[in-house]
C-alpha cells in the first residue's frame, strides 16, 4: 500500500502497522509504503489516522464488493 504521492525518484520507506479491520475488528500487520520526506510531516500522520479508520481486511472487503455487486 502507498501513502501519500511519492514523486520520481524521491526516496521511499516502508514502514510496518498494525491495522484492525473496521468491520471483524481482525488484527492484520500492514506494510506501507511512502516516501521518506511525506513520513515526517504531519499530513501523513492524518493520513495514516484516516487510513486506520477505513481499513477493512481482505474478507470483509470482498464480502462488501458482492454486496454491491
Ligand atoms: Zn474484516
Amino acid at each position: 500500500m502507498i501513502i501519500g504521492k511519492i514523486l520520481k525518484d524521491e526516496k521511499t520507506i516502508r514502514l510496518n502497522i498494525d491495522l484492525n479491520c473496521t468491520n471483524c475488528q481482525k488484527k492484520v500487520p500492514g506494510g506501507i509504503k511512502t516516501s521518506e520526506k511525506y513520513s515526517k510531516t504531519g499530513e501523513f500522520k492524518k493520513e495514516i489516522e484516516v487510513f486506520k479508520k477505513n481499513y477493512l481486511c481482505g474478507i470483509c472487503r470482498d464480502k462488501k464488493r458482492v454486496k454491491r455487486s
